[in-house]
């Protein structure tokens, strides 16, 4: 066969089911864009658990009006300016991939305004191509949503996938969106499903405390919560804000700090899954593997009953890691893995010890 350039659409969808390759996948690109709009409420909107449309709905800044036509265009993106900025950026998105890859997969329409447009909104549709389709007046509130008809309906084997595995691939988004709604302090999330014959169904519903135990709470129960102990240490003492600002500019040691819940070494629910195990990097929720093991190594030294419910935040310069590494930013190559996960442990030994001496020292009744 002889050799030619594929065409800028077929090159374009073939792409975009790389950016976007499930379901979940989907949804967190409009929660992380939601976020980073700094929307205070966020709710997303299942209709038959994603096969038929996913709704995202915010009260953030929404969109300006000279963005419209360039908003879902490959590579449009008004987080990053240039490579180079990648290491002091601090949104979750900078690609600009996930409303072009959308627009390719399935029927994307947005209804945006911004506070000075209140009560007016405008409604835009896209082609396929990410070019804007029709835009008219509607009624809205300060904020956006952008709503995806059909995921996937022009990758046939991707569709037929999601077809029968519809309520797993369900399960997955509302696992990872339970991540972003634990991490999000401060805002309001609300994850409901209505499937085809039957009434809309709450999954995820936190109140906006400013705590995150408030949504530790609101999300795996008070019971839970009641569970765990704080956890709270720094690598060493040095401005760290500074540091997460400008970048670090020394060969010192990583800025580490680390902040969050871990069960008590002395409680035994008896749980073994880890769909309780939330780890964050400047509050991205991120698998991080070797870390999650060596906690739970850690974990079992002291209680061999029970896996940990861990939710814990490590804060690092935004220079020490890479999430650039997979489309969908969830593998992050961590600069100095090995002394961080080395840390971690060092210092939950420390934690436990001192939490299993104070127990020992308890009168026994
Ligand atoms: P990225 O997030 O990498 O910039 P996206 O394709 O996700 O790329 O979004 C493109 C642009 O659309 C964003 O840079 C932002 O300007 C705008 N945008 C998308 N979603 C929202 C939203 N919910 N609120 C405000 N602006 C949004
Ligand atoms: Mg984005």
């Amino acid at each position: 066969m002889s050799l030619t350039r594929l065409d800028g659409a077929s090159v374009h969808r073939l792409c975009s089911g790389q950016v976007v390759l499930d379901l979940t996948n989907a949804v967190k690109e409009l929660v992380e864009n939601a976020l980073d709009a700094n929307a205070s409420y966020i709710e997303v909107r299942f209709k038959n658990f994603g096969l038929d449309s996913i709704e995202v709905i915010d009260n953030g800044a929404g969109i300006p009006a000279d963005d419209y036509e360039s908003i879902a265009l490959k590579h449009f993106t008004s987080k990053l300016r240039q490579f180079e900025d990648l290491t002091t950026v601090d949104t979750f998105g900078f690609r600009g991939e996930a409303l072009s890859s959308l627009c390719a997969l399935a029927d994307v329409s947005i209804t945006t305004s911004q506070k000075h447009e209140e009560p007016k909104a405008t409604k835009l549709e896209f082609e396929k191509n990410g070019h804007l389709k029709c835009r008219s007046i509607t009624s809205g509130k300060r904020g956006t949503s952008v709503t995806i008809n059909r995921l996937f309906e022009s990758l046939p084997v991707r569709r037929r996938e999601f077809e029968r595995h519809h309520k797993r691939e369900f399960t997955k988004a509302v696992s990872l969106l339970q991540a972003y709604a634990v991490a999000a302090v401060g805002v309001k999330f609300l994850v409901t499903n209505t499937p085809p014959s039957g009434k809309k169904a709450s999954q995820i519903r936190t109140n906006g405390g400013k705590h995150l135990r408030d949504n530790i709470t609101n999300v795996f129960g008070a019971k839970v919560m009641s569970s765990l102990m704080p956890v709270e240490f720094a690598t060493e003492d040095i401005d760290l804000e500074s540091r997460l600002k400008f970048g670090d500019q020394s060969n010192s040691p990583i800025a580490l700090n680390v902040s969050g819940f871990i069960s008590k070494p002395d409680v035994g629910e008896g749980r073994s899954s880890s769909d309780r195990q939330l780890l964050f990097i400047n509050n991205r929720p991120c698998g991080l593997s070797k870390l999650s093991r060596s906690i739970n190594d850690i974990y079992g030294v002291f209680n061999s009953n029970q896996n940990p419910v861990f939710v814990l935040n490590l804060r690092l310069p935004f220079d020490s890691y890479d999430v650039n590494v997979t489309p969908d930013k969830r593998t992050i190559f961590l600069h100095g893995e090995d002394t961080i996960v080395e840390t971690v442990k060092l210092n939950l030994l420390q934690i436990f010890e001192a939490c299993s001496r104070h127990v020992a020292r308890q009168p026994q009744i």
